[in-house]
């Protein structure tokens, strides 16, 4: 199992299951041995846990994430400029990706003999961690910041964790809390535990198109951790010899927030703070992202690229998410679909590519959608109103 810390960019590997971050600054991720590993002959129901022989830990409390709907869209192809398949990452168990992240983390807690488990979040992670902690018997502790709107604080509380929040900069209290003399164990964005458990959104895409792969893969940025997710997938999966080529990885922000697609549109290796403006991306505004410059890696060594997007397209897009192929996402996973786009019409991708996007957090949380067209009518005239309707 694998247990030893390694740094993506300058090698250095460390035993302490503790270290999240290379002396180097850079994160850490699990060193995996994937050269003998083999497509499980597992039934489906074991989802994200199919893949334990590249995993920290063995097995979890809760909910199972995964496997998620991998969705031909052929109605959005004109739209994307591509053949445009979605990962519906919405229907995991508390309605995001995080699930996978989360569980890996709280199982490593609860093998440890923790009682604790922490996390920082703009919403979907303490909503996640949160319930994870709840099915596993373990306390939670969950940092958001105070402009956290009130309708995600109370999906949260329902599974009644210790909610802070917390008055000041993003960016320093997640690093804060990483660096605490706790007894809480804090699974964070792109901590180790949880890059690995998101590594299994690649596994389970790849697993369907192999040994082919897809063209390219598109999925929306803030910490960079599932990004980072997904290029270790890629690796590994190159070095067990079950895919044949490596996808490009296209990475979206919001233009409100976009520090990393500012950082590989000024060809810089690393990626700097930046001030976030408002955006309906909520979950994805992280203007001093901790693993950005481990995404810019990514995006660079495997041909791909980061943009941003405004907030306009990322409504229009999940607009047609919502009418065109029934999948109702938030604007944060909306992003990625009106990425792709961005990149058709600079023609980096094109009609004849696979493109997968990670559709990363269910629209049916928030209370963003179109205005209800909606006629009020008389019971009486239910016919006829119908009739005018449906026969014009
Ligand atoms: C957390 C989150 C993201 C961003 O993931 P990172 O790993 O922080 O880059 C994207 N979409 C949704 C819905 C999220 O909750
Ligand atoms: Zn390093």
């Amino acid at each position: 199992m694998a247990r030893r810390l390694r740094c993506y960019d300058c090698g250095n590997a460390y035993d302490c299951k503790d270290r999240t971050r290379c002396s180097c600054g850079e994160p850490l991720w699990f060193d995996v041995d994937a050269a003998g590993f083999e497509w499980p002959n597992e039934p489906r129901s074991a989802g994200m846990w199919r893949y334990r022989d590249v995993l920290p830990v063995r097995n979890g409390d809760g909910p199972v994430p995964g496997p998620t709907p991998l969705v031909r869209a052929d109605r959005l192809d004109e739209y994307a400029g591509c053949r445009l398949s979605l990962k519906h990452e919405g229907v995991n168990p508390t309605g995001s990706f995080k699930d996978r992240g989360t569980a890996v983390g709280v199982a490593a807690a609860v093998d440890a003999g923790d009682e604790w488990i922490g996390t920082v979040s703009h919403g979907n992670m303490a909503l996640s961690t949160s319930a994870y902690a709840a099915a596993a018997g373990l306390d939670c502790a969950v940092f958001v910041p105070a402009d956290t709107p009130p309708e995600r604080l109370k999906l949260i509380a329902r599974h009644d964790p210790c909610i802070f929040r917390v008055d000041g900069d993003y960016g320093q209290l997640y690093a804060d809390t990483l660096d605490l003399d706790t007894e809480v164990t804090f699974v964070n964005s792109d901590t180790p535990l949880r890059v690995a458990g998101q590594k299994t959104i690649a596994y389970e895409i790849l697993e369907r198109t192999a040994p082919s792969a897809p063209d390219a893969i598109a999925l929306p940025v803030s910490s960079g951790g599932h990004a980072s997710a997904v290029w270790k997938a890629l690796r590994e999966l190159e070095t067990a010899g079950l895919i044949d080529s490596i996808p490009r990885l296209y990475f979206v922000q919001a233009a409100a927030c976009d520090p990393v697609a500012t950082a590989y549109r000024e060809e810089r290796k690393d990626v700097t703070p930046v001030t976030a403006d408002e955006t309906i991306a909520v979950s994805i505004a992280n203007g001093d992202p901790p693993s950005g410059t481990r995404a810019l890696a990514a995006a660079r060594s495997t041909g791909g690229a980061v943009v941003s997007v405004p907030d306009g397209e990322t409504r229009a897009a999940m607009e047609r998410l919502a009418s065109a192929v029934g999948i109702s996402v938030e604007p944060s996973s909306a992003v990625a679909l009106a990425g792709v786009r961005v990149l058709s019409r600079r023609g980096e991708v094109d009609a004849a590519d696979e493109v997968v996007t990670v559709l990363t957090g269910s629209g049916y949380k928030e209370r963003y959608g179109a205005d209800a067209d909606a006629r009020r009518i008389d019971i009486d005239a239910l016919g006829d109103e119908l009739a005018d309707t449906v026969d014009p």
